[in-house]
């Protein structure tokens, strides 16, 4: 199988993509709506996702990219209705290795099973360009029929970094500015001072169910936890070879899937 999907509950859906390592793999959301759905975040890229959240559903489909880093992109071109930040569009138009962050050491990390996609090649991986369709930037709201989001914008991570917020369930996809790991605010395009109004922002927002870009979900006092963490200086990746090489200590079987079971609220 080339996904799993674990269903949280009748709205939220998440899919992870086998084969990918399960410390960069990125979580890729399904929401189920009234009149369309949302798929947020689209993974590496290495087998077709449109397909696969098909067959679980046959209304509109609306994907999202919570940023423009390759291990979320990598399947957005598949989907008609592809939304994104205008900040990062030129990226998506034309995702070169470096720009969307698979450069330098990260694809010398084994971020990819070649047991089960023998065909993947580092130095030749790429991902294909997903020119947006539409954008959305703060104050956008993106309406199921029976639910709704609301769009901030919370660079830091990446300047074009978005987050959606359910206000009425409570509930917010993070994408990577915030999840519950180690966060990365040392890239090209980091921003680490900005990185932190967004943590503190998030820390205020009116909300107890966090999904983010990377890692299990998470509540509010977890939320806290890893804000202050990160403010007093911890939390955050550092040499991602030095990184890398403690998390094969740490997770020795690093392609198994993630049973996270259902989220803790609070
Ligand atoms: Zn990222």
């Amino acid at each position: 199988m080339p996904f799993t999907t674990l269903r949280l509950s009748d709205r939220v859906s998440l899919i992870q993509e086998t084969g990918v390592a399960n410390f960069l793999r990125c979580n890729i959301w399904h929401v189920r709506g009234r009149d369309c759905d949302l798929v947020i975040d689209t993974g590496m890229g290495l087998s077709p996702l449109k397909d696969w959240v098909r067959r679980e559903s046959d209304r509109p489909l609306k994907a999202i990219c919570t940023h423009c880093h390759f291990d979320h992109m990598g399947s957005l071109h598949e989907f008609d209705c592809r939304l994104a930040h205008p900040a990062e569009a030129h990226i998506f138009a034309q995702p070169d290795p470096a720009a969307v962050v698979y450069s330098g050491d990260w694809p010398r990390i084994e971020v990819v099973s070649p047991d089960q996609h023998p065909e993947f090649k580092p130095e030749s991986y790429r991902i294909t360009p997903a020119p947006l369709t539409g954008y959305l930037d703060e104050g956008d709201v993106v309406d199921l029929g029976d639910c709704a989001f609301q769009v901030l914008h919370v660079p830091g991570h990446s300047p074009g970094s978005i987050a959606l917020w359910d206000q009425k369930a409570r509930m917010v996809f993070t994408g990577d500015a915030v999840y519950d790991g180690d966060l990365l605010d040392s890239l090209y395009h980091s921003e680490p001072e900005t990185y932190r109004l967004t943590l503190e922002r998030l820390r205020a927002l009116d909300a107890d169910m966090f999904h983010g870009g990377h890692e299990p979900s998470f509540g509010k006092a977890r939320l806290s936890r890893i804000v202050d963490q990160y403010l007093a200086g911890g939390q955050v990746m550092g040499n991602v070879m030095d990184w890398y090489r403690d998390l094969r200590q740490t997770r020795p079987d690093i392609y198994a899937p993630q049973d996270w079971g259902r989220v803790p609220r609070g």
